[in-house]
């Protein structure tokens, strides 16, 4: 019989095949998408969040594991379980050796207004050249890779895994890891977990980041099956995204990252919040959920010529005007409504040494809501307007898992079923976000589930305790 099955063929997946094969296992991955669509969300990313206590490589000065583990709280709220959190937090700072075995490269920080170069290791090739490397690997070393196979049901016994159905057929293995991504690509399921706000459904303009693989049917088929659940099924990182961008799959281009050097108004012409509350890596990922609560799901970010060069340039192009009128009306906002929205904002603005890479004193005075840094007055033309909807990237809603990645049914660890990446990422990502830790996520319990179903199928004794899992990992 097959000893490990795994479900999914993105960074989650990978790292688990590859930790699986690597420990003695004979390993199948099943992914849902043709091979040309191959990896899910993880084609799209850039890079990972790494704890380091000293200038490595690729990156700069140390971000050291309580500094890490604070970021995280602050944008949780904390809600997040610590002893996972920290256990990815302390993988980050030794998986690279590994990935780079793998085939994956890596490159110095991209600029830009992400100020990323001390905390996030950038893949050379992006995303899609990580999971092409891990691929890679992954045949060389045997794994036995299916495309177009979509899994649509676990057989489990009281926790345990027995085997997997892919339409009639039934796939058996002596342990498996399900690596299936969240629900995002789901929207049906993303209208009933968001409902009706001021009578519209909020879910119905929101444009998915990534994969349209990520349906979220494993995640249902083990809640249903008795596995313990974990996070908010409206709770997701969700960005500001242009409006113009597809349904699936526009990717990293599409976002709009002007938010902190400008202004962010409603149909209404209205500000609804502060858009230089923090640096953009630790707030991007709240404005897909600001815009979903504004009327018709539409933002518009306002920058003046002053903006220009200091952020990543998005795909489409923005809305151009050499008058602040003129771009109302380009882009349907009531013009004495955005007006008095500028106006009141450029006399509140209290401008001190603007720099956006520090927490400045550039601020309003007496406005609400207030612009706490960054804040200039619109007043340099050409000014531009980008029109936003909400980007969804990734959803929270999960199964509880434990530090050796084992699904937990009633409270109890399953012997050998194990989940990784987004289809557990709720166990540390109550809420919000920080730029780099879904990779950091996937890499550390993928590679921990792989381990640990490798033994489930090899060894019948004990599972060993935690330490042993991550000397074995490391
Ligand atoms: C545009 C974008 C940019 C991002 N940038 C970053 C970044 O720079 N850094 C970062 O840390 N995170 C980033 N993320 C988030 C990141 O993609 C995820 O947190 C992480 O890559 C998820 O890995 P995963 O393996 O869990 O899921 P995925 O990579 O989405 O893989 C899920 C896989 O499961 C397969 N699948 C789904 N259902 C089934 C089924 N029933 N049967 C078989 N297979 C199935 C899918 O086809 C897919 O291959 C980004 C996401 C997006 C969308």
């Amino acid at each position: 019989m097959l000893d490990v099955l795994v479900i999914g063929g993105g960074n989650a997946a990978l790292c688990a095949a590859l930790m699986a094969r690597e420990a003695g296992a004979s390993v199948m991955l099943l992914e849902a998408s043709p091979k040309a669509w191959r990896g899910g969300n993880s084609v799209h990313t850039r890079n990972l969040r790494c704890m380091h206590d000293e200038p490595q490589d690729v990156l700069t000065e140390a971000y050291p594991e309580e500094e890490y583990w604070q970021d995280l709280l602050k944008v949780t709220g904390g809600i997040t379980d610590e002893g996972l959190a920290r256990h990815a937090i302390r993988e980050s700072s030794t998986c690279r050796g590994w990935m780079i075995k793998h085939g994956v490269r890596f490159q110095n920080s991209l600029s830009g207004t992400l100020h990323l170069s001390r905390t996030n290791a950038f893949f050379l090739g992006g995303g899609k050249a990580l999971v092409n490397a891990y691929f890679r690997s992954a045949e060389n070393l045997g794994v036995d890779i299916r495309y177009d196979t979509k899994v649509d049901r676990l057989e489990l016994v009281h926790g345990e895994f027995r085997a997997a159905y892919v339409g009639n057929q039934r796939i058996e293995a002596k342990a498996c890891v399900v690596a299936s991504g969240g629900f995002e690509s789901n929207r049906e399921w993303l209208r009933e977990a968001w409902g009706q706000h001021n009578g519209e459904w909020v879910a119905d303009n929101f444009l998915i980041r990534g994969t349209r693989f990520n349906m979220g049917v494993l995640l249902k088929d083990m809640l249903a099956s008795g596995a313990d659940r974990i996070g908010d099924p409206a709770q997701c990182h969700a960005v500001a995204i242009d409006a113009r961008a597809p349904l699936y799959d526009g990717g990293i281009c599409t976002r709009v990252d002007c938010v902190s050097l400008g202004i962010v108004v409603n149909k209404n012409a209205e500000r609804f919040y502060d858009e230089g509350e923090d640096f953009w890596p630790k707030r991007y990922a709240i404005w897909g959920r600001l815009v979903a609560f504004q009327p018709g799901q539409t933002g518009y970010s306002i920058i003046d010529a002053k903006a220009v060069g200091r952020f990543m340039p998005p795909v489409f192009p923005g809305e151009k005007a050499d008058s602040l009128p003129q771009l109302a009306r380009q882009v349907g906002l009531d013009v004495d409504a955005f007006m008095r929205t500028v106006d009141a904002y450029n006399a509140a603005c209290r401008v001190g040494t603007f720099d956006h890479s520090v927490l400045d004193d550039c601020h309003t005075e007496g406005l609400t809501p207030a612009k706490t840094h960054w804040a200039r007055p619109l007043d340099t033309a050409p000014y531009y307007a980008y029109a936003l909807k909400p980007g969804i990237t990734f959803t929270y809603l999960g199964v509880k898992i434990d530090e050796r990645a084992a699904v937990h049914f009633g409270g109890q660890p399953s012997r050998n079923l194990f989940a990784a990446g987004e289809v557990s990422a709720g166990n540390v990502l109550g809420k919000g976000y920080l730029a780099g830790i879904g990779v950091t996520i996937g890499t550390a319990f993928g590679r921990i589930a792989g381990t640990q179903a490798a033994r489930a199928a090899l060894d019948t004794r004990v599972p060993q305790p935690v330490e042993g899992v991550l000397r074995a990992a490391a």
